[in-house]
């Protein structure tokens, strides 16, 4: 019994700090005293193990404020996989980012809490799909967005995310690219670029869903407020927006703004992180959910952790290439 009162008071403290964050998020104290418990056995497990986790903006608030070592986008958290000094990587985010860690850090064990955080974009796309462009298209670079497999990017001459996608563009030799595999980001990119842009025919599920007559109704409604579009978003939605990039551009852009009222066209788990950082601010929500990151949660994170279980592995001929494609893009930077 006696035992019992010092894990009742590190749970209660445990739920405080969480509270700290989520209280912005309208999370009550009771929620968090639910989360309280398994977060304190995902963080001590972590130290046991020098484990780092690694969570997607697009992560549940319980994640991102709870077990999370580092948040951000591809981006940020391909660099950050590539930095640790940590001897296990747990990635909460979609197979693909989970892959990347696992390429920039082969002699790192990777580990991600369920295989079915698939990616709409990355299985829109196969190596086989990326040879026949290449063949259709010889001698142009191939610049493949992160959401993809490891064996597209290995086909890949250079990588890109959505915050860097047109740097990479233009620091691509020729006037041609073949930019794979979202549709709508690369009819975007075209309006920023006098390179000619090859595409394929992949589509997020997410951002595709929003439209401009959504967003001119929200803009009705809240004349003052400033819209931030995901790059993947249509072009008719990014043209009505006032920021097209990824979800680091966004951060950055309401860090700077003097507005304060911002609407983000992306997944919602992105408007919850920057509700708790800026709670000074306020947000208009037409977001929409992932099936796909939300597979991951505190549950699974404990038991793949505990059990060591759900490992990614790319084979080494593929590894190899495809880190040659990050690594340029990690030269070229945002
Ligand atoms: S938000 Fe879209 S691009 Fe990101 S993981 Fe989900 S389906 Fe893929």
């Amino acid at each position: 019994m006696q035992l019992t009162v010092p894990l009742e008071i590190e749970i209660r403290e445990e739920a405080k700090r969480l509270f700290a964050n989520m209280r912005h998020l309208d999370y009550s104290m009771s929620e968090c005293m639910l989360f309280a418990p398994i977060t304190l056995k995902i963080n001590r497990l972590k130290k046991q193990k020098n484990a780092v986790i690694l969570a997607h903006n697009y992560q549940r608030p319980e994640i991102l404020f709870g077990v999370a070592d580092f948040t951000g986008d591809s981006f940020g958290l391909s660099v950050e996989a590539k930095r640790t000094n940590a001897d296990l990587i747990l990635f909460c985010g979609v197979v693909f980012m989970a892959e990347t860690a696992k390429i920039l850090n082969p002699s790192k064990k990777v580990l991600i809490s369920s295989l079915e955080a698939g990616c709409s974009l990355s299985e829109s796309i196969t190596a086989a799909d990326v040879r026949k462009l290449k063949a259709l298209h010889p001698n142009v670079p191939v610049v493949t967005y992160v959401n993809t497999s490891a064996e597209v990017k290995a086909e890949s001459d250079v990588c890109c995310t959505s915050a860097n996608a047109l740097k990479v563009i233009e620091a691509m030799p020729g006037n041609e690219v073949i930019f794979l595999p979202d549709i709508f980001m690369a009819q975007n990119l075209r309006k920023q670029t006098n390179k000619q842009i090859h595409s394929w025919n992949g589509k997020c599920i997410v951002h595709e869903i929003f439209t401009k007559e959504q967003i001119m109704s929200y803009k009705k409604q809240y004349p003052d407020m400033k819209v931030l579009a995901h790059l993947e978003c249509r072009p008719e939605v990014i043209e009505v927006s006032d920021l097209a990039g990824g979800t680091s551009d966004m951060y950055n852009f309401i860090k700077k703004s003097t507005a304060k009222r911002f609407m983000l066209v992306t997944e919602c788990g992105m408007s919850d992180l920057l509700r708790a950082r800026f709670p000074e601010k306020q947000f208009i929500n037409p977001c929409a959910v992932c099936p796909y990151m939300k597979k991951i949660n505190l549950e699974n994170i404990l038991g793949s952790l505990e059990k060591e279980k759900f490992e990614i592995s790319v084979p080494e001929p593929i590894r190899e290439k495809a880190q040659s494609a990050l690594d340029k893009m990690i030269a070229i930077g945002k």
